[in-house]
């Protein structure tokens, strides 16, 4: 039995700042953990590649997607994927850059798969932005930067596919300041564009990086602007010399502080496919992304540097190796150290869960961490314990909160052909609910549960895992509603009246939260106006 007494909860702040050398502080303090958000076809997959490939974690290039082909052969649902030619996982990468451990979290392209990508950015401390220098901000891109601007996440942007037809630089620039209200300071600078696009001027330091240059890897090259026009017959020394000039004058300097408020993003100008730019987005990542921050608890931020092990569940993922039916849960270590083999307690549940065998993830490998710290995230082989949200803790009654679920776009009935399985269909959603694959709201009146989902992609996963792994055959029938909104109120008297009232549409969830059920808009707002004490949400954060 685990000892959850042995830190007690109100045990002073042993806090260990930054700047004191520990052992664990200084781990601490090198972790850079991330996210790349963009909209699908910007790059995402070939910069994932390209920064794992400097990282050194991979020697080929093009091992990314490879691992990924491989996986889909062996696992039955992710065909879907396949066929579909999208990428249903996420997973993370990690890997060391000089002195840094970088750990790359990679998020669903797919917006179906959207919640799991917003979780996923609750797990991060800066995120990459690619932008598609011939397209700009796109849809995705940012819905995706909302996110990160609800938690003030640093933004480095990449802009992508320079050596194609692309956007006016300036252009794009003055297109995040003004759909993103997000300052930009251009680190580099293209010269040349399209096919003409021979490299970047790098600002800060001066000198120059040439496409067709062999190595990246010192420190940009000086050249005369004339000798700069002589690469191509379409530079012009004078034209050159004039916009570079307009770039000194007219864009603000990089200030770290705006950046890491987030206010304010350094751009890099590159070309993923071309192995261009891509160190110099790494350095920028080595400089200026921010070691783990504090993350909100219910009882406050709980500083990385704190020694005690905390940490949460953002992702549950089934099915890694179809060898093993595992079901790992991945963690985002917040504070302190984690070893093997040490006992944790889950907060929900108050019950001590021993690791045994956690897990760090490479590109192509996974291998088990003896030990881990805030910042790092590491995989839990469970069958079922973990949910998203949990909390580990070394004994502290703390929850960590805003871990999000969203209302369902789509609610649906589960029909099954053979009655005689209800009761494995009943075990088999609520496994597959405490994964985050779907949501299942069971209606108070007894009535048939529901299943939710944010995109119709999420239906087909449902129905090919209770197929593959159930042996259960399912169809989907239209509900009778069509909305879900969690349901709350500061008034207990009038939260059971509204509960009475409307039996038949309310429903619980996973959690045990209530949640009301419409029929359509009208039905909600009707319902809405008549209960001004009741509030309806469309998020649930862990709390
Ligand atoms: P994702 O959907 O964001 O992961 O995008 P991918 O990395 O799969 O790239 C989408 C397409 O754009 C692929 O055909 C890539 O080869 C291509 N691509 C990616 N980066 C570049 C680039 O820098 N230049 C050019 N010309 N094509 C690129």
């Amino acid at each position: 039995v685990a000892d959850s007494s042995a830190l007690p909860d109100a045990a002073p702040e042993l806090a260990v700042s930054g700047s004191t050398a520990s052992p664990l502080a200084s781990e601490v303090e090198r972790r850079r953990t991330f996210a790349i958000i963009s909209h699908p076809d910007a790059g995402k997959t070939t910069l994932t590649e390209k920064l794992l490939l400097f990282g050194g974690a991979i020697n080929l290039a093009g091992e990314v997607k490879a691992k990924k082909n491989r996986r889909d052969t062996r696992s039955d649902w992710m065909s879907i994927e396949r066929e579909r030619g999208i990428s249903v996982v996420t997973s993370v990468m990690t890997f060391d850059y000089r002195d840094r451990v970088f750990n790359l979290l990679d998020t669903p392209g797919h917006e179906d798969f959207s919640e799991d990508t917003y979780r996923t950015l609750t797990a991060v401390d800066s995120a990459v932005m690619v932008i598609d220098a011939a397209k700009g901000i796109e849809a995705r891109t940012r819905k995706l930067f909302e996110v990160c601007r609800l938690r003030d996440i640093p933004i480095v942007t990449f802009i992508n596919k320079m050596d194609r037809e692309s956007r006016d630089p300036f252009e794009i620039l003055d297109e995040i300041e003004k759909t993103l209200a997000l300052d930009t300071t251009p680190m580099t600078w293209p010269i040349g564009r399209g096919r003409d696009f021979v490299g970047t001027f790098d600002i800060e330091r001066g000198g120059v990086r040439l496409l067709d240059a062999k190595d990246d890897s010192g420190p940009p090259v000086p050249m005369e602007m004339s000798e700069i026009a002589a690469l191509n017959a379409t530079l012009d020394a004078d034209a050159i010399a004039a916009e570079m000039e307009l770039v000194t004058e007219a864009c603000p300097r990089f200030d770290l502080a705006a950046f890491l408020e987030g206010h304010l993003t350094p751009v890099y100008f590159g070309s993923a496919l071309k192995n261009f730019g891509v160190r110099d987005l790494l350095d920028g990542l080595h400089r200026f992304a921010p070691p783990p921050r504090a993350q909100n608890s219910d009882a406050g931020p709980i500083d990385a540097a704190d020694p005690r092990m905390s940490a949460f569940v953002f992702k549950i993922q089934a099915n890694m190796d179809p060898n093993h039916r595992d079901r790992i849960a991945f963690a985002r270590l917040c504070s302190g150290k984690l070893t093997r083999g040490m006992k944790a307690k889950l907060v929900r549940t108050g019950k001590p869960v021993t690791l045994s065998t956690p897990h760090f993830f490479f590109a192509q490998d996974r291998s088990l961490a003896d030990e881990a710290f805030a910042g790092d995230v590491v995989g839990i082989p469970n069958h079922g314990t973990l949910r998203i949200g949990d909390t580990l803790t070394e004994g502290r009654d703390i929850t960590f909160v805003g871990v999000p679920s969203f209302a369902p776009e789509i609610l649906r009935r589960v029909r099954l052909s053979d009655a005689m399985k209800a009761k494995k269909l009943k075990q088999a959603l609520q496994e597959l609910a405490e994964e985050g694959v779907v949501q299942v709201f069971r209606p108070t009146d007894g009535s048939p549960a529901l299943v939710g989902v944010v995109g119709p992609l999420q239906l087909d996963v449902l129905k090919a895992r209770l197929a593959a792994e159930y042996g259960l055959p399912v169809e989907f029938e239209p509900a009778e509603f069509q909305l879900a909104r969690w349901i709350s109120s500061d008034d207990k008297t009038a939260f059971e009246s509204f509960v009475a009232a409307n039996r038949s549409g309310i429903a619980e969830d996973l959690d045990g939260d209530l949640v009301y059920l419409a029929r359509n808009e009208f039905y909600l707002g009707y319902t809405r106006e008549r209960a001004p004490g009741i509030a309806f949400t469309d998020v649930k954060e862990t709390q």
